[in-house]
């Protein structure tokens, strides 16, 4: 049975490149009716954060994320944070230590640093050089007798090694590019390259969908893997596969400082948590050559890790938005009213509480739903209705007023006033059409200065049907404003 994990250490903001490789885990267990594990790799008390955790947790349900075994939840391995689980570690690594996988080094810093860069200039490969792999008892005695501290190393096996990533093919990593390497600090402190590996053993974890910023370290880790075997620790070596890059802008790699990669700003922005969805998983995959929109049950239906492309990905906000406008459009209205709400009340509301009209924004919300691309533009569309005057945009003034607006304005107005308003926005559109005609002007034309009287702005939503719902009496007012 498939048993797959996402596995964020808790800093920072939700970064979409993250939140793309939780996705492709959650497809493919959900996929292979398999096991999704939740597990927090807080190892890194400098780092870690307890409102990171807390974000990726709301991030995760927000995009309606489930997992079988993890926080919330529980599970056979609990615990599932990895602070909580120090003496698993502590024991692996004296079994380590005891079987020959592991030795203490005693290299300082500085040591390691002037030999890297001495076989640098060499033209030698510059990862540990096994100085401490053959220490006798002596000279270990020796070197604490100097006051010196061990870190504990992992010996790597002296073959190369060669595996089939689900996502790029076989691969080969040769001794010389995969030295040996640390896996407990002098302090005591287990690094990620023992915990992970060890916490995918003990959980059971078929198929470990990852980054690719993290192919240099599968090697180490199906070397310790084989090790942990050995030691009955671990039972089979998983399956990898490297999830591709996501360039942002100028094609570099999206850093998890970039604003744009930070999840929370597509959710201020007013994206569904499904169209999101969507476009993160074309994030090195696709669903069909002709269909970019989909639902989270055709994902599911329809997702294959063998499928993800390892060419990089971009991320590509236009194509994000069109994909969300659509993920809008499908939704039922009342949904949309609902999911509209949180953008029509304080903070992104312009006008005071007491002034929303519930009664126009069901009648006008079918109009602006065709129209979004992402929520939160739904005040400016709407902000007309609900404002005692219009927003005073100058330039929309300036470009819809051109030439004397005051005459057209003026038989509109006087055509709106005699117009029939209880037979939809048919009647409305005939006077503003005809008060056009008398001035030689097209539709296009003669409704500009009237939109700009009416909403403030030169676009929005369907005008006619935008005056119905405002009512004749707040359009006149508006009209004999404009040209007051
Ligand atoms: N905690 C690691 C990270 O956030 C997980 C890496 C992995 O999937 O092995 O990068």
């Amino acid at each position: 049975p498939v048993r797959v994990r996402f596995c964020p250490s808790p800093t920072g903001n939700p970064h979409v490149g993250l939140i793309r490789t939780a996705l492709f885990n959650w497809a493919y267990a959900r996929h292979h009716k398999g096991t999704l594990v939740f597990r927090i790799e807080d190892t890194d008390a400098a780092r870690d954060s307890e409102e990171s955790y807390q974000q990726l947790l709301d991030s995760f349900h927000w995009l309606g994320f489930d997992w079988d075994e993890g926080p919330e939840v529980g599970g056979p391995h609990a615990p599932y944070r990895q602070s909580q689980r120090m003496d698993l570690y502590r024991d692996v690594a004296d079994k380590l230590l005891a079987a020959g996988h592991a030795y203490h080094c005693y290299c300082t810093t500085e040591e390691l640093d002037t030999r890297r860069d001495a076989a640098r200039k060499a033209g030698r490969p510059s990862g540990y050089d096994g100085t401490c792999r053959t220490l006798t008892a002596e000279q270990k005695a020796a070197y604490e007798a100097e006051g010196r501290t061990a870190i504990v190393r992992f010996r790597m096996p002296d073959g190369p090694i060669t595996f089939t990533d689900l996502v790029r093919g076989e691969l080969t990593f040769t001794p010389e590019n995969v030295p040996d390497y640390g896996i407990v600090r002098a302090n005591g402190a287990p690094l990620y390259t023992l915990v992970n590996p060890v916490d995918d053993a003990l959980m059971g974890i078929t198929h470990v969908l990852r980054g690719e910023d993290l192919l240099s370290s599968t090697p180490r880790q199906i070397a310790l893997y084989q090790a942990l075997i050995e030691l009955g620790v671990a039972k089979e070596i998983p399956a990898f596969g490297h999830l591709p890059y996501v360039m942002g802008e100028g094609n570099k790699k999206l850093s998890k400082r970039d604003p744009q990669a930070n999840l929370n700003l597509y959710r201020e922005r007013g994206f569904l948590p499904e169209g999101l969805l969507n476009y993160l998983a074309l994030l090195g995959w696709s669903f069909s050559a002709d269909q970019d929109v989909f639902s989270v049950s055709q994902l599911i239906e329809a997702f294959d890790i063998a499928d993800v492309n390892a060419n990089p990905a971009r991320f590509d906000l236009k194509k994000a938005e069109a994909i969300n406008a659509d993920h809008i459009r499908q939704l039922d209205v009342a949904d949309f009213i609902t999911a509209c709400e949180p953008w029509l009340k304080a903070p992104y509301a312009n006008w005071a509480p007491e002034d929303f009209d519930e009664a126009a924004w069901r009648a006008i919300a079918p109009h602006a739903q065709t129209r979004l691309t992402v929520l939160s533009e739904i005040t400016a569309n709407v902000d007309f209705l609900f404002l005692k005057e219009p927003v005073e945009d100058e330039a929309s003034w300036a470009k819809a007023m051109k030439g004397d607006p005051v005459a057209l304005l003026t038989t509109a107005r006087a055509k709106l006033d005699a117009a029939d308003w209880t037979s939809g926005p048919d009647p409305l559109k005939e006077a503003v059409l005809a008060a056009g005609e008398e001035h030689g002007l097209k539709l296009g034309k003669a409704q500009a200065p009237v939109r700009v009287a009416v909403t403030g702005r030169t676009v929005g939503l369907p005008l006619f049907e935008s005056l119905e719902i405002l009512g004749k009496e707040r359009t006149l007012q508006r009209i004999d404003a404009a040209l007051a």
